[in-house]
């Protein structure tokens, strides 16, 4: 049985489960559908500094407290993978899912990124605990400390001279002789007296103890020498990838598969929008997506009304 609201949501991430706030406080009928437990990457996060109101807070009890908002004004959760969005004939859409079908008169996507993964030993062991993909959020923790970087790109560069203001040191482990990013990031970088480079390299393990990393065991892809690299932490930036299977039919993405919105949230098609980091913009945080679904939350509402 096709099941009806005004508002669907695709992901109860930060961006979902906010976007959920606005549009049901607007009145409307609202269902977050999310793949997992709602909270999206947060719970991923061990803690969270830099989001207002709390000095600290763990990834997981941010998840409550957004969730206990999001539903207080009748939105609901429910479990299931989007598999795609189809337009019906009166203007409304149908998402289909792998548990049941909706029809909507806006669907706001809140699918969110995924950070690509070396897939090297110790990778995942490490998540949380020594290694990261974002220098924003767990560069704190390493106050004094040694840390690696991977990779070559802004993000990468960028990201290591951000750590480079806060750790003792870091060391860019890079698989190539040169960097990729801008010029005037490589300067910066270059600049640093607390940043080093190991050139032609790349990372074969990550290793340590049962609580935190130790090492980096390296290989030089020109001359396959193994050395051992001592650091506490391991930062990747190997680049980021949207989460837009569900989307993929519609044709509203870039040619990287983010997709494009303009500053109100609205896709290219008449009542879907789209926020958060699945979105196509350049800081992707917790508080971005959240600023992006209170627009789109409000927008919702106004296209619902403008249907009547
Ligand atoms: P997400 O949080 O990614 O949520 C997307 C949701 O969509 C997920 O729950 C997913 O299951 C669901 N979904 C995807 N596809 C489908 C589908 N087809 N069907 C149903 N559901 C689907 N930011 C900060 O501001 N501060 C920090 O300290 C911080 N630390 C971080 C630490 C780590 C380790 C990581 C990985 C990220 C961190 N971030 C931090 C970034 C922050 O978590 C993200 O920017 C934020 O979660 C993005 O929110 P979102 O709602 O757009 O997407």
């Amino acid at each position: 049985m096709t099941e009806k609201f005004d508002v669907v949501i695709i992901g109860a991430g930060p961006g979902g489960m906010t976007a959920a706030t606005y549009a049901s406080r607007a009145n409307l009928s609202v269902v977050m559908l999310d793949r997992g437990i709602y909270g999206g990457q947060m719970n991923n996060t061990a803690e969270v500094e830099n989001y207002p109101g709390y000095s600290s807070i763990m990834g997981a009890d941010l998840s409550e407290k957004m969730y206990a908002s999001s539903t207080q004004f009748g939105a609901e959760y429910q479990f299931g993978t989007v598999q795609h969005i189809e337009a019906n004939e009166d203007k409304t859409w149908h998402v289909v899912t792998d548990m049941n079908d909706y029809q909507a008169n806006s669907v706001i996507v809140a699918t969110g990124s995924e950070y690509k993964k070396l897939g090297v030993p110790g990778e995942l062991d490490f998540a949380g605990r020594g290694v990261s993909y974002c220098a924003v959020c767990d560069g704190a923790f390493f106050k004094g400390q040694e840390v690696v970087v991977v990779g070559g790109g802004d993000s990468a560069i960028e990201e290591a001279t951000y750590l480079a203001g806060i750790v003792n040191h870091v060391t860019v482990v890079h698989r190539q002789d040169t960097l990729k990013a801008q010029q005037i990031l490589q300067k910066r970088a270059f600049a640093a007296d607390n940043i080093d480079f190991i050139w032609n390299t790349e990372v074969q393990t990550i290793n340590g103890d049962e609580k935190k990393v130790e090492s980096v065991t390296l290989k030089n892809n020109q001359t396959g020498e193994i050395t051992e690299h001592a650091t506490a932490g391991v930062f990747i930036y190997i680049g980021l990838l949207p989460v837009t299977e569900s989307v993929a039919d519609l044709a509203i993405t870039d040619q990287e598969g983010w997709i494009e919105t303009n500053d109100q949230m609205e896709t290219r098609l008449p009542g879907i929008f789209a926020i958060g980091d699945v979105r196509k913009k350049h800081l992707r945080q917790i508080t971005t997506a959240v600023g992006d679904a209170a627009i789109a939350g409000q927008n919702a509402y106004a296209y619902n009304e403008s249907l009547k």
